[in-house]
């Protein structure tokens, strides 16, 4: 019988411990068993004879199953899901046991190439995007595919983020953008890696909709959030993400703009991890609580009766994904209330799309990603919509494979609705 008082992870025997301390805790529990492949993996190696329910036997093949399968959704550390989760004093908090289990191993034995590469999208968007529809098309190759899954452990058949020749703030610098002389809001926009590299005109149709409501838009992308440091348990550079990000944003929550964000794993990682990572730091606590996803900041000005409401090209029908990192953030459906007020019908289809960072990239979690968005992808498709939206762009990329169904961001969709021609 293991002791249900939290441990500190500071090192491997520590760890050892905790990890056993939340198995003991879930096996009594059982709630999220069909969850994620992680529960699976974890109360099926409970149930064993030579098991038998006592977590200090589980052997180590079973707890390391558990980390490596964790794909960070974040569902089970949800209030609705678990009750368990701090304040309560029970401490579970499996998202951020894993990201300790990452920590440990990579201070033992150092973070893998595979994930040293994939955790630096700024490093890998400034390489490619020169020479864009070369490395795009490059990226369809199977020949190609099959030298990048034999170097580095890369799927041959995920479907990846494609590259833009221009970045989002490129563009934007060149835009001749005028502040509203009253501005009924002031924002600047932190694109994200994403929007920067991979999506600028989610980007450009946020410039756009925030404009059409007579905002006030900046653009400032100091570099990625850091998330995907934080992902590959890399906590060094994620601190050193963050505290880049405070610097460079703190002189803009200084002067009244509010953060805005349109990917929902920044907006996640600045509101929640950020003051995880750095607890007490002040600068650190007024950027998360200045900072907004896109959509709750839309429907934030709809209930100060600030939104345009006249929309003109709406669509008949959204299927809308609900991703987990807006759930975990208690902002849930605020995209699908925002296209609901176009008029257009909106089913919202609250699933995991399995991509999670760059978990769905890799060789050993690929096949099993796609089962986790199944469910997802089934359900877009029986909504028959005319348009399927994400705020997410690596579950549209996810999707997009899933379904075969181009995935807009529903910041697109609203722009499209505005009757606001897409810019260049
Ligand atoms: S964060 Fe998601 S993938 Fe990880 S254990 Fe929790 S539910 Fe499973
Ligand atoms: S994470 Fe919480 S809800 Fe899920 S099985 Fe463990 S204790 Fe139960």
């Amino acid at each position: 019988m293991t002791s249900p008082t939290p441990v500190k992870v500071t090192d491997r025997p520590s760890l050892d411990k905790e990890l056993l301390r939340i198995a003991d805790v879930c096996h009594g529990c059982r709630r999220c068993f069909s969850l994620c492949p992680s529960f699976e993996v974890l109360f099926k190696g409970l149930d064993v004879p030579e098991v038998d329910g006592d977590a200090g036997k589980l052997p180590k093949e079973v707890l390391d199953g558990f980390v490596d399968l964790c794909y960070e959704c974040k569902l089970c550390v949800s209030p609705a899901q678990c009750p368990y989760v701090p304040p309560h004093r029970w401490m579970v908090d499996i998202p951020h046991l894993v990201l300790d289990a990452r920590r440990v191993r990579g201070a033992e034995s150092g973070i893998p190439l595979r994930e040293r590469l994939l955790s630096r999208p700024d490093r890998l968007g400034a390489l490619s995007r020169p020479v864009a529809p070369v490395a795009n098309f490059v990226n369809t190759l199977p020949v190609a595919r099959w030298a990048l899954e034999k170097a580095i452990g890369v799927h041959r058949r995920k479907s990846l983020p494609t590259f833009a020749w221009q970045t989002f703030t490129r563009w934007f610098e060149k835009r001749a953008t005028k502040a509203p002389e009253s501005p009924v809001a002031k924002v600047v926009l932190f694109p994200t890696c994403s929007v920067e590299w991979n999506r600028p005109e989610i980007g450009k149709a946020a410039v756009q909709v925030l404009e059409r409501n007579g905002v006030e838009v900046a653009v400032d992308y100091p570099h990625c959030c850091g998330m995907p440091y934080f992902d590959v348990g890399d906590v060094a550079a994620a601190q050193e993400a963050r505290r880049g990000l405070v610097a460079a944003l703190s002189g803009w929550v200084g002067k009244g703009y509010t953060v805005v964000t349109p990917g929902p794993s920044c907006s996640l990682m600045m509101k929640k991890e950020y003051p995880w990572l750095a607890p007490g730091d002040e600068p650190t606590a007024r950027l998360a609580s200045a900072t907004r996803d896109l959509c709750e900041f839309l429907m934030e000005l709809k209930g100060k009766g600030k939104l345009v409401t006249e929309f003109p090209k709406a669509p008949a029908s959204v299927a809308c994904h609900l991703p987990c990192h807006l759930n975990v953030q208690r902002i849930r459906h605020k995209a699908s209330d925002l296209l609901a007020l176009t008029g257009a019908k909106v089913t919202v289809v609250e699933k995991c799309s399995g991509h999670d960072g760059t978990w769905a990239m890799k060789t050993e979690h690929f096949e099993e990603s796609m089962k986790v968005g199944r469910k997802l992808f089934d359900g877009l498709l029986e909504a028959k919509a005319d348009v399927v939206a994400s705020d997410c762009p690596l579950a549209g990329v996810q999707i997009r494979q899933g379904t075969g169904h181009p995935v807009r961001h529903p910041i697109e969709v609203l722009r499209d609705a505005y009757g606001l021609a897409p810019e260049e």
